[in-house]
Parts: C-alpha cells; structure tokens; sequence
C-alpha cells in the first residue's frame, strides 16, 4: 500500500527533497497535496508532474495565475493561510512539515489533529508551540518522527531502547562558517558570508541561524519537546566534520551514536518510510578517509543565541515564542542589510526582557503571543 503524502514547503530544500525521494520510490508514496510560498513556475511543475489533488500557494495574485497555468489539470488550487490549513486538514498518512518558520505552526496544528503522522523539518513550529503540540499528538495517536537531522539521529539510536535507560542525549553542530572567528570579526559580516555553510545545503534563514548557532539552540528546545527529557539530559557539541549526528548515553556508559552523510535525504527518507527504510543513491562515508573525529564545547559567549535558547528549555512557554518570532524578525533584517550580524542576539535578548508572559494553552492564544512578540522586535532600533 502506498502512502498518502502531503508535502508542505515542496519549493524549499527540504521539500524538494522529499518529492525526489517520492519521484525514485512512485510505489510507496503518493502525493495529495503541495504548497509553496511564491515559486508558482515550480509549484506548476511539480503540480504537473506529481498530479496531487491540491496545491496551495500564499497570495492570491499568484493562485490566479497558478490557476491559468493549471487549467487543464484536475487540481483544486487554494492560496494563504486559510488554504494551508484546509491543505493540512486533510488525512494524509504522513505530512512533510518543511514550512521555515513559525508559518509552520497552524498547519502541523491542523494535520495533527487530522491524526496524521508528521515528519517534522519545521523546527520553529515545535520551539514556539511544542507545549501544546506533543500533548494533542500523544492524545490523538500521531506520530512526530524527525527530520532535522540530529533529531532524527537520536530517534534512531533509539530504536530498540528504553528512554529509561538514557542518562543524556547530545546534539552535534558542525559550528557554522565563523567557527574559527571571534566576535568582533564577525559583527558587521555580510549575509553572502554567513550564508555559505560548511557542510550543509539549506535555506537562508536556518543557514543564518547556523552561523549565530541559534539553529543548535533551537535544536535543544525542540530536542526537549520531542523526547519528552528534561535539560540537564541534552547537550550539544561541536564536530566540525557532521559525521556523526547525534549520540546517545546509556546509564550503562554505553554511547550509541549515528552516522550519515550530510544530505537530507538521509532523515528524510527516513521519516517518510518509518518503520521501513529506503534504498536512497547519495555519496556515502568512506570511512577510510575519515581522519578524526573532533568534538568541543560551544562558546557561549561567541555564540550567545545557543546559550540564550537553551537557558529557555523548560521555562514559561512565552520565552520561547518571543524567541523565536524576534528571531525570526532579526534574521529577516540581517538579510535584507538593515541590521549587522552582531545585533542578531541583541535584538532577540532585549526582545525577551521586554515581554510581559501571558497563558498560552490554546492554539490561538500562541498565535496571538507570537504577533506581539515580533511588534516588540520590528519596534526596537538598533
Ligand atoms: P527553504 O527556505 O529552502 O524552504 C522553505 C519552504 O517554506 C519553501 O517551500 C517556502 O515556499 C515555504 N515558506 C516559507 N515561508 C512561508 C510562509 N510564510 N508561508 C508558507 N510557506 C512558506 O528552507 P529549508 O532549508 O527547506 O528549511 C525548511 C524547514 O526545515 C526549516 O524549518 C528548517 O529549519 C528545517 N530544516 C532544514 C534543514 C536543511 O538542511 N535545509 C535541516 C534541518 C531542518
Ligand atoms: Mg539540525
């Protein structure tokens, strides 16, 4: 039987690779639907291509041409958030959650309590509401299977084992492009610098958030959500050779750890096919020409966004939504030349200070804290 698929982000690099590991493996996938922000020129193709039932785009303009181009296709286009989230209420068996950002949040909401399974790419959704979504999946049955790719790395090392064996879970970061410079080189670097990572291929705002390590601070929050541990068990080190992923302490000092190749397409596939596993064709590690493996601790104060994220994990929830909405806000400026690199941790930290918390324990009220929390950032001058 194949899989109903529904592809959220399929313009983005995640999404894209989700649909080519759909393209090799026709037999087990099957695609209903897709969504991009603005790409219309790809999603036509894609939609030509993979024939779903819907596509969603987020404007209007461009669903009407969306529409034109695909007039002659049984496909029902739908366009902004309301579409999104008609899209995700569709019982699928498995959502490709590869939305960035906190986008993301409304439809994993819907596809989740359609009681479809997720493979979680869109870490932001779970940063900002993970105190609401793991508890709806556990009381409707929905499985979160990760796809970022430390995530999914622990996910694996656990396959198998009893969570309690474990005496701590670490998180690997390759350290990003400035690893080797100190602070004051890196305040005014531009955004063509910090976009050329190292060892991995993604969009603009996770290579940003991987150059101030956010991303691992992120990482460690979500890490928190999904396997339900508290933040004394997670920790996160640097290995600039992203071989190994993830590792896993047992209380018998047995270390478990993974092993892929830095592509996608290992988590991914992965995610999609649980409990199978796919056959994929990428350059594998050749371990003979492996010379080390190096690991160190993350200087928190080179890189003050991981340390600030990971003081969040198990704080008040409306930390970790402002963190991540004034994030979000900070990367969108650093990109667009209208604030330096170094006033990235700036504006999240005063961000922060200046909230006032509030109940989030329902769907909407996270929305709503996560529009003031960015008013709060876009109003600050730096
Ligand atoms: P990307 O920028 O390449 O793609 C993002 C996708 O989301 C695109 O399809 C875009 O059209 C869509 N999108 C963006 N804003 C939107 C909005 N407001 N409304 C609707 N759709 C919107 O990003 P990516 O690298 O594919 O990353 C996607 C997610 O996966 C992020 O949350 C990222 O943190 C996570 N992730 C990515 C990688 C990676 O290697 N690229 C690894 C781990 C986790
Ligand atoms: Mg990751």
């Amino acid at each position: 039987m194949r899989k109903l698929v529904t592809v959220l982000g399929a313009t983005g690099i995640v999404g894209s690779k989700a649909l080519e590991i759909i393209r090799k493996h026709k037999e087990k996938f099957y695609v209903i639907g897709i969504s991009g922000h603005s790409n219309v020129s790809l999603l036509v193709r894609l939609a030509i291509e993979f024939s779903p039932k819907y596509v969603v785009v987020s404007n209007l303009h461009l669903s009407s041409e969306l529409e034109q181009k695909l007039n002659n296709f049984d496909i029902e286009i739908l366009c902004g958030k309301e579409g999104l989230a008609f899209l995700a209420s569709q019982k699928t068996d498995i959502l490709v959650a590869a939305i960035t950002g906190f986008a993301g949040f409304e439809p994993i909401f819907r596809a989740i309590n359609s009681g479809t399974d997720i493979a979680l790419a869109n870490k932001e959704a779970l940063v900002a509401g993970g105190h609401l979504l793991m508890p709806l999946a556990k009381q409707k049955g929905v499985n979160i299977i990760p796809v970022d790719s430390e995530h999914n790395a622990i996910f694996q090392c656990m396959m198998g084992q009893n969570w309690n064996d474990v005496d701590s879970i670490t998180l690997t970061a390759s350290g990003g492009p400035f690893l080797s410079m100190n602070s004051k080189e890196t305040q005014k670097i531009p955004p063509s610098e910090a976009l050329k990572h190292p060892t991995w291929s993604m969009g603009a705002k996770i290579s940003i958030d991987s150059a101030t390590m956010m991303n691992k601070g992120l990482e460690t929050i979500e890490a928190a959500w999904l396997f339900d541990i508290g933040k004394e068990k997670i920790s996160a080190l640097i290995h600039p050779q992203s071989i190994i992923h993830g590792i896993v302490k047992f209380k018998d000092k047995s270390i478990i750890s993974h092993m892929a190749p830095t592509d996608m397409k290992v988590p991914i596939s992965q995610a999609m096919a649980w409990p199978e596993r796919l056959k994929i064709e990428i350059k594998e590690i050749d371990l003979l020409e492996v010379e080390s493996f190096n690991f160190q601790d993350i200087d928190a104060s080179k890189f003050p966004c991981f340390k600030l994220a990971y003081q969040l994990i198990e704080e008040d929830p409306c930390y970790s939504v402002a963190l991540n909405a004034a994030n979000e806000i900070a990367v969108h400026l650093y990109l667009d030349h209208k604030l330096e690199f170094g006033n990235i941790y700036t504006l999240v930290a005063r961000t922060i200070d200046m909230i006032e918390t509030t109940n989030l324990d329902d769907y909407q009220s996270i929305i709503d804290y996560d529009k003031y929390a960015r008013n709060i950032a876009i109003s600050m001058r730096l």
